[in-house]
């Protein structure tokens, strides 16, 4: 019963609060700073839901990173609405409206409504009882307070009201607003990493992201239930490990896992300090003019591991096979890079050495090594020998007399090797050295 006892709200002290209660009752009505920091696309399609409950008394709250986000001032787009009554009814009933599509997940109590480039997840409001660490919690229809009691960190359990006449009043048991002026990320409860360890991973998410801290009480109970991670699955870890991926600067969450040995209990062959991890990212970052492929970053991200430990990482995570062919082929083309030494390297060569990984491999290992030299190899092949075709084909070569069979195959292959390298440069060329081959 203890574990349920909710942490202490880190305010300076309650005659503080007391002083500021007046500020706070008169800024707890937050439609005005919704006008202010939604887009109006966002702010009608509120309305609209708004206005579809008038009369029903159905209590509806915007939740999650969009309360936060608007909070800090920032504009989102993330909308997530919990209906005390029957979402996926107001889900249909949002679509018509707007003319939208509403996708409804029975199974899980969940809908999503698309118009245009705007999109709504409704969700009735419910309570979450954890059977067992690690294990996904038992779901009943619940009140406003049960559904933000099962939460993660109190800036991400409050609730704007949008039904009328309560539109704008901000629900906050948590005192998740305190904690942004704070800047500190919160758990709820002593069981939260427990219940469910993936919390880990986004608490030290939204740290890095809102640079925040870890509140002192939540860091102590992430270092204890670090372990509570092996009870997830490879699956869970990765779509975590993904999201952490499309952050702006995820190296900053991958080095602080790094620091509190979360890979340890993930993954134990990422459990090493990589100091060029950072510097290969950014470089990741400039050379993709933007965020680079998630099968860049998993390449740069295990590409000090072996080959034996990438396919036990494709493995546990279940990674989809295009992305487990780049990252598995930037780390065999790593220890392949002895072909492409020296200054000069004919590009049959370098064609040859590299025609079978995938160019997204290529670029991550270029991006990797960070060497001008070898960037001057694998660039070539990226940007032009790939790209060579001979002007001969089969056809060609069978009216030249060459049977079809290996020896078709041996003077294709030779045929290219001579193009890369600009002994022949036009179809006469080409069918001069068949013939004097033959
Ligand atoms: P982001 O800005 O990263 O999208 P978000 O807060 O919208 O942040 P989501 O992953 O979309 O994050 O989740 C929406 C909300 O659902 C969260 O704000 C949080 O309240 C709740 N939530 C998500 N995952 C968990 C979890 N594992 N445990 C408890 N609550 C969660």
């Amino acid at each position: 019963m203890a574990d349920e006892v909710l942490l202490s709200i880190p305010l300076k002290g309650y005659a503080c609060y007391n002083l500021l209660y007046q500020e706070v009752a008169e800024i707890s009505n937050l439609a005005s700073q919704m006008n202010s920091v939604l887009s109006q696309d966002v702010l009608v399609l509120l309305r609209r839901v708004a206005n579809l409950v008038i009369g029903d008394g159905v209590p509806l709250y915007l939740v999650g990173g969009l309360v936060r986000d608007l909070l800090l001032k920032v504009p989102s787009r993330d909308v997530d609405i919990v209906v005390v009554g029957d979402a996926l009814t107001l889900a249909r009933s949002l679509s018509d409206d707007i003319d939208g599509a509403a996708k409804i997940h029975r199974r899980f109590g969940t809908a999503t409504v698309s118009c245009k480039n705007l999109s709504v997840d409704m969700v009735t409001a419910r309570s979450e009882v954890y059977s067992r660490p690690g294990a996904l919690p038992d779901i009943r229809p619940g009140s406003i307070d049960d559904d933000l009691k099962r939460r993660d960190f109190a800036i991400n359990a409050m609730a704007i009201r949008l039904d009328y006449p309560h539109y704008g009043e901000l629900i906050d048991p948590y005192g998740g607003r305190q904690d942004l002026t704070q800047r500190v990320v919160r758990v709820l409860h002593k069981r939260s990493f427990v219940d469910d360890a993936t919390r880990i991973l986004r608490a030290l998410r939204y740290e890095q992201r809102l640079g925040f801290h870890l509140e002192w009480d939540t860091e102590a109970l992430l270092r204890r239930d670090v372990p509570a991670l092996s009870t997830i699955s490879g699956n869970r870890i990765c779509h975590e490990l993904e999201i952490i991926l499309r952050e702006e600067q995820p190296e900053k969450v991958v080095e602080r896992m790094n620091g509190l040995g979360v890979w340890r209990s993930i993954f134990t062959p990422l459990d090493a300090e990589d100091d060029k991890l950072s510097e290969r990212f950014e470089r990741a970052r400039r050379v993709a003019g933007g965020a680079p492929s998630l099968s860049m970053y998993l390449s740069l991200l295990v590409y000090n591991l072996t080959e034996s430990d990438v396919e036990r990482f494709i493995l546990f995570f279940r990674i989809q096979k295009m992305v487990a062919k780049v990252i598995r082929d930037a780390v065999r083309l790593k220890s392949m890079l002895g072909l492409l030494d020296g200054n000069v390297v004919l590009p049959s060569v370098i064609y040859r050495a590299l025609c079978s990984y995938s160019p997204t491999a290529i670029l991550a290992v270029d991006v990797a090594e960070g060497d001008s030299l070898l960037h001057r190899h694998l660039n070539l092949y990226l940007k032009r020998l790939r790209y060579v075709r001979t002007l001969l084909d089969g056809e060609a070569l069978l009216g030249l007399g060459v049977n079809t069979g290996p020896l078709m195959g041996k003077i294709l292959g030779e045929l290219k090797d001579a193009r890369l390298d600009g002994r022949v440069t036009s179809v006469q060329d080409e069918v001069a050295l068949v013939k004097h081959w033959l």
